[in-house]
């Protein structure tokens, strides 16, 4: 078993950016679950299944290969082959993925990947499920939080850089809507493990929170 650093965080906490960071300062391997999810999301989207439809879900999930990779520095995200990085970034992902996320079968297959992911590197992986169900007795466990109004904000002003012109409040209203399913869900809802260190980064910057994180990780491997 690898050094495992599980973050976990709602949508728009800063998990994506301050994990790639603390990667490279401390040679650590980036696995983003979250575009795992929503690379089956997009699957169905592509096959035109919808979450009821559990027969035809088990049908995808039979043969659905899903690969992340580092190519050139930047994090690659292949869906059966194709290259997917963008689309899954998608509004219609956005407005579908945490419905997905929410189906037994579809956990019981992503999960396993996640897990053989740590075997035998050092990682940090990043999620809702990481330190309560994909890696209960990871080395190290961060619950990066974020109100929920800095978290639209942040959204908002990443989409108008996109060219995406959806209103702020919006974009609030989606971030709430999938805060609400990921953490009213029967299976792994998204809630802090026990032992998890709490981290609030509604007041601070990137910078400060990477550090933070850093120092927290480096105190933990000096006793390991
Ligand atoms: O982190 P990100 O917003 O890209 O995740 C996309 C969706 O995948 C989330 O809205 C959540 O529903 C789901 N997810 C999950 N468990 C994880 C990671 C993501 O349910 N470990």
């Amino acid at each position: 078993m690898g050094f495992v650093v599980a973050v976990d965080g709602p949508a728009g906490s800063g998990k994506g950016t301050i994990t790639k960071i603390v990667a490279e300062r401390l040679n650590l391997t980036t696995v983003d679950t979250g575009a795992m999810y929503r690379s089956v999301a997009l699957e169905c989207l592509n096959k035109n299944i919808k979450p009821t439809e559990i027969e035809k879900i088990n049908e995808i999930l039979k043969d659905i290969q899903i690969d992340l990779k580092r190519e050139n520095g930047k994090q690659k995200v292949y869906l059966n082959g194709q290259d997917v990085t963008e689309k899954i970034r998608s509004k219609e992902v956005d407005d579908c993925v945490a419905k997905f996320a929410a189906i037994k079968e579809i956990r019981d297959k992503v999960t396993p990947i996640q897990r053989q992911m740590g075997e035998n590197q050092n990682i940090i992986m990043e999620g809702r499920d990481i330190g309560t169900v994909v890696f209960p007795n990871a080395d190290v466990k961060i619950f990066l939080d974020c109100s929920i109004e800095e978290r639209a904000n942040r959204r908002y002003k990443q989409n108008l850089e996109k060219g995406i012109t959806t209103s702020y409040e919006e974009v609030l209203e989606g971030i709430k809507e999938r805060h609400k399913l990921e953490t009213e869900r029967e299976v792994a809802p998204f809630v802090k493990a026990d032992d998890a260190i709490y981290v609030d980064s509604t007041n601070m910057t990137i910078e400060e929170v990477s550090e933070k994180i850093i120092e927290i990780i480096e105190e933990k491997r000096k006793n390991k």
